[in-house]
């Protein structure tokens, strides 16, 4: 029996576009409950613990990681569906994966890659996400990756490019045709933005990169910090971070939920093939979105580009230029089943191999390439 009644447009995973290597159905779980599965028993799924966002993954264990991140975005992204009747188990499932083609040392080790990969056809994290379920993931008998069902996929690519969009197929082309993805995969997206922009804040303030001060310009942080301190005016500052920025995720959710569920309601929606042909329906509204974009600009000008971080990012990106070379120079470096790869394709090879790394797996073969006195 279900708790939640489906909106009639909410993804249906018995109307599921389907797999690209059809299966019977689950006695157990709905197809998207089993995509779930197979990506939380994905080697790239365990691997989000030892990569970062913003901080590097050494720097310490106060600080999120990739995994801890993807299940924030789990929880948030299931809250809003079920609040909106949407379908909770594919929210999760893109939340869960929507960051596994991720580099090591975040936003730094992308933007270095991409580098190294410009003339083969670049490297997008996104994309990266879709290829580690589609290709990389080498588990089962029958074909190579997870075989996930389109809505999860479709999910996984928020972003492409047209020229990678015009090779992707299915999943391709609602870029070509500028149509939208199903509600749940709108809402993931919104999710993660929510997610990572506090737990930012918090880790921000926590590694002493950015002040309460400094955030009190920030319209978002500054009305709640007030709530919190005229309800609680002794609060040591460990809670009264916490119970800002509870406040401020509060604030963005019931906003998002409101204002989506009023685009929703505006327009005549009959099922998922109609969320598809419609405008993008899931968004803040107009004021909570200037406030969430003043909170974005924040976070840009103040703590990704503070110079600690921007010391940190440049090592990182020394470190993946460096492997990218020294492996393109020399395949006989790369483990024997990327040599094997590496003779059909060597700078995907090699691109495939290095986002693999965690941080410290990047760091250590960094070390066993260029260090002499390493051993291999
Ligand atoms: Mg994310």
């Amino acid at each position: 029996m279900s708790l939640q009644t489906l909106a009639p447009y909410a993804a249906d995973p018995l109307k599921s576009i389907g797999r690209h290597h059809p299966e019977p159905l689950s006695e157990t779980r709905n197809d998207f409950q089993r995509d779930r599965d197979r990506i939380i028993h994905s080697t790239a799924f365990r691997r989000l613990e030892y990569k970062t966002q913003v901080f590097v993954n050494h720097e310490g264990d106060l600080f999120r990681t990739r995994l801890t991140h993807s299940l924030e975005v789990a929880q948030m992204a299931r809250g809003i569906a079920r609040t909106l009747n949407l379908h909770e188990d594919l929210t999760e499932a893109i939340a869960l994966a929507h960051d596994l083609g991720h580099t090591p040392f975040g936003h730094a080790g992308q933007d270095a890659l991409n580098a190294c990969m410009r003339d083969f056809g670049g490297f997008e994290h996104n994309l990266q996400s879709l290829r580690v379920v589609d290709k990389l993931e080498l588990r089962y008998a029958e074909f190579d990756g997870l075989n996930l069902t389109f809505e999860v996929r479709e999910g996984i690519l928020k972003h492409c490019s047209i020229k990678n969009a015009k090779q992707l197929g299915d999943v391709g082309k609602r870029f070509l045709n500028k149509t939208q993805p199903s509600l749940e995969a709108q809402l993931t997206n919104f999710a993660d933005e929510i997610a990572y922009n506090n737990h930012d804040i918090d880790d921000g303030l926590r590694s002493k990169l950015i002040t309460i001060e400094q955030l009190s310009e920030v319209e978002l942080f500054a009305k709640n910090l007030e709530l919190v301190k005229a309800k609680y005016p002794k609060l040591e500052q460990k809670r009264l971070i916490h119970e800002t920025v509870r406040r401020m995720i509060n604030t963005l959710v019931v906003d998002l939920c409101q204002h989506s569920a009023k685009n929703i309601a505006r327009v005549q929606l009959q099922d998922l093939d109609s969320v598809r042909k419609a405008p993008p329906l899931i968004g803040f509204s107009a004021s909570v979105a200037a406030q969430n974009l003043e909170l974005k600009r924040f976070l840009r000008h103040n703590l990704y580009h503070h110079y600690k971080v921007n010391r940190m990012s440049a090592k990182a990106e020394r470190i993946v230029t460096e492997l990218f070379n020294g492996f393109i120079n020399n395949i006989g470096l790369l483990p024997q089943e990327f040599q094997e790869y590496a003779e059909a394709d060597k700078p995907r090879a090699v691109a495939d191999y290095i986002a693999g790394m965690t941080d410290r797996y990047a760091i250590r073969e960094h070390r066993k390439l260029f260090a002499i006195e390493e051993n291999l």
